[in-house]
């Protein structure tokens, strides 16, 4: 009988462990891709870019004399219709750990078993397996030092091959057309801004490794930081959606240690943060949600998206060249740099003292490598409020942070055009990109600040003195 294959966010034919076994089985292969409550409920850009992923590895699995099944609907009735339909005695899938996912997944899992159906899911989508790390305590880790001194060492299995066939069945089940479910519909003027930005499937990823590898990697250690140069790999954006798998990418970059590349190391450690922070998720499903240090709890952040602080923030019209120019990158590209992904936080949740939450679901939106875990690590950790994070004293200061990491100001030129006589492409482009409604222009006068590094910065220590973090 029939293995469906239940295609998520692993948009890849190698080391995949599901499709691998699959192919292996000698049976025939149905994959399937089912446009859910998850699918649903992503931010304009992630959805947009999933579409996108979904149309190209669709043509990847034709061109192996395969195809791709999309359904709509709760995925545990789908893919019992689809049993029924086909006749498959297995579904397999690669395990994801975010909790939507994670209380989706169980329920199919024992909904399927209770049928007789064989409901296996593997392993894949993280390097280590959050269950799989413990402290000598038998507790999860909460800070990232000694969770890197954990794992480093641990073996990671060498990526798999690609299915040499994958099995057509007698006939094809029904398929959903991608168009109609409009998965780029909200992100308006912005797709045809974002995409030649965009690099898409399993080829380009692996080109993106190949690159960097033979490239940026040597430099990694201050390249990482040079936020006006492309000095690091780029591959979030795939990563994001499986479009190449982690452990690809660790055994790369043990490759390139072993073979003397000073910046490996510094690149598997960032490997190991996606790692690090998908641990968290999974062990504390609350991280998008909630302070993850409860003494946080009751901190008057503000939390008023009408107040004109957020919206300048959100137009990236602070008046502070490298925090707009960050978020203006993310309007053109769909992408941040880390760096400026640091300071345009901080510059939300300490300068304006805006809750983090109003920051995460912005990037939400707008981030084509957007990461459940990633991203709420990131911002509760700028913010002070979560795991091993920044002390909460620390505050970026974003004059400083653009003299040490932009020193000759390319980047801000590259992303502002206020001001600019001749301003390049990529600073027009944000005109572009943003919805008509801001009613903004090039020409405009680059605005004062909206508060000033200084003054945001006294405000912040002031109103953390006498609380009890
Ligand atoms: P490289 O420097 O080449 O690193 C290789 C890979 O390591 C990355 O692709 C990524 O998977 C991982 N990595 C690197 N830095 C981090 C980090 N700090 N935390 C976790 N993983 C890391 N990353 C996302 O993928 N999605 C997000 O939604 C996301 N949101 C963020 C929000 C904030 C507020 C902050 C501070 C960081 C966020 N990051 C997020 C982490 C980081 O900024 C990006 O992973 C990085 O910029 C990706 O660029 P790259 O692929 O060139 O990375």
């Amino acid at each position: 009988s029939p293995v469906i294959v239940w295609i998520r966010r692993d948009l890849r034919l190698s080391d995949h462990a599901a499709l691998h076994a699959a192919g292996q089985a000698g049976r025939p292969v149905i994959p399937v891709f089912i446009r859910d409550h998850t699918v649903d409920d992503l931010g304009a850009a992630p959805k947009w870019r999933l579409g996108l992923g979904v149309g190209h590895f669709a043509e990847t699995l034709a061109a192996k004399g395969s195809r791709l099944v999309l359904r709509a609907g709760p995925a545990r009735e789908v893919l019992e219709q689809l049993v029924d339909e086909t006749g498959a005695g297995a579904v397999w899938w690669q395990r994801a750990y975010d909790p939507a996912s994670v209380e989706r997944d169980t329920a199919v899992k024992s909904a399927l078993k209770d049928r007789g159906i064989d409901a296996q899911s593997f392993a894949g989508h993280v390097l280590f397996e959050p269950w799989t790390v413990e402290t000598k305590q038998g507790e999860f880790y909460k800070v990232y030092s000694p969770f890197w001194r954990a794992v480093h060492t641990r073996d990671v299995a060498e990526p798999l091959p690609a299915p040499d066939r994958l099995p057509a069945p007698e006939s094809w089940p029904e398929s959903d057309a991608l168009d109609d479910w409009r998965l780029g519909e909200a992100m308006r003027r912005g797709a045809a801004v974002v995409r030649p930005w965009v690099q898409l499937g399993e080829e380009a990823a692996q080109a993106r490794l190949g690159g960097f590898m033979s490239g940026k990697i040597g430099a990694y250690k201050d390249g990482c930081n040079a936020v006006a140069e492309d000095g690091t790999s780029n591959l979030s954006e795939n990563l994001a959606l499986g479009e190449i798998s982690p452990a690809q990418c660790w055994h790369a970059g043990l490759r390139a240690q072993e073979a003397g590349k000073e910046g490996a190391e510094t690149w598997l450690k960032e490997l190991v943060w996606r790692d690090f922070a998908y641990h968290l998720l999974w062990h504390t499903p609350h991280l998008p949600e909630s302070n993850w240090r409860p003494e946080w709890d009751g901190f008057p952040w503000n939390e008023d998206e009408r107040r004109k602080e957020v919206i300048a923030w959100k137009r990236a019209r602070t008046g502070i060249p490298f925090v707009d120019a960050g978020l203006r990158e993310m309007y053109v590209t769909g992408r941040m740099h880390n760096r400026a992904r640091m300071v345009v936080a901080s510059y939300l949740t300490k300068h304006l003292m805006c809750h983090w939450k109003i920051g995460l679901e912005w990037f939400e939106d707008c981030l084509i490598d957007w990461d459940p875990a990633s991203n709420s690590l990131g911002w509760q950790w700028t913010a002070g409020s979560g795991p091993d994070a920044a002390p909460y004293f620390r505050v970026f200061n974003p004059i400083t942070q653009r003299e040490r990491f932009d020193p000759d100001a390319d980047y801000v030129r590259r992303w502002i055009a206020e001001g600019q006589r001749n301003p390049p492409e990529t600073a027009l482009a944000y005109f572009d990109a943003i919805p008509e409604s801001w009613a903004m222009s090039p020409e405009d006068d680059y605005p004062e600040p909206v508060v000033g590094a200084d003054e945001g910065r006294k405000a912040a220590l002031a109103a953390y003195e006498n609380r009890d973090f």
